[in-house]
């Protein structure tokens, strides 16, 4: 079942997620339907408070293969890498974002199991490592944008470059205004949005 995706200004994303006692069937259907949301809206992982459930769960990706943590804890940070993220509660928007470079994150699967993971971004894992630091915040209620570096925070824009090809380009905007964009339940024109997303913004 595909759960409808909270955009920045929920209340629900600024909250601190509380800890997993015990994993209810209920938590096993919301990660089935977490995994396939995330499918849905072309994520690369997806914390439980997106979808509306204040609980220390989310789901991501190394690869093609699709994961479940339960109360993660990253015990193990090392190296820095920038790159630029986005996030399916921010829909439209991209920024650059200072991260470990590796990480150890345990925590437990969607059938309770305990796992770790040694996940580092690069070519074998793509960006895996910054995926889990990204999910973990929004346990936390910390949104990517509020760590991001402010200048480079951006609207993706579809535009048509010299040749008559499409093209995407980034038009600086500060939080304040991404925050009143969606307040106002209107992005700017020609913003780049897949229709799931923009349909949460502008309903
Ligand atoms: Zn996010």
């Amino acid at each position: 079942m595909l759960l409808p995706i909270r955009i920045w200004g929920d209340p629900i994303l600024k909250k601190k997620a509380a800890a997993v006692d015990r994993l209810t069937p209920a938590d096993k259907k919301l990660i089935q339907d977490m995994f396939e949301t995330m499918d849905a809206a072309d994520g690369a992982g997806l914390a439980a408070p997106q979808v509306g459930v204040s609980k220390r769960i989310f789901v991501f990706r190394i690869g093609d293969e699709r994961h479940a943590l339960i109360n993660p804890k990253i015990t193990l940070r090392s190296g820095e890498v920038e790159g630029e993220e986005g996030c399916l509660s921010i829909p439209g928007v991209q920024a650059k974002v200072k991260r470990a470079k590796r990480v150890v994150v345990s925590g437990r699967d969607q059938n309770n199991k305990p796992v770790t993971f040694e996940l580092e971004d690069g070519e074998d894992m793509g960006r895996a490592a910054t995926c889990v630091q990204h999910e973990i915040d929004h346990l936390d209620g910390v949104l990517y944008l509020e760590r991001a570096e402010p200048k480079t925070i951006s609207w993706l824009i579809e535009a048509v470059d010299d040749e008559g090809e499409d093209d995407i380009i980034l038009r600086r905007v500060s939080r304040d205004d991404i925050l009143a964009a969606y307040k106002a339940r209107k992005f700017p024109p020609n913003v780049h949005v897949l229709d799931v997303l923009r349909e949460r913004v502008e309903r």
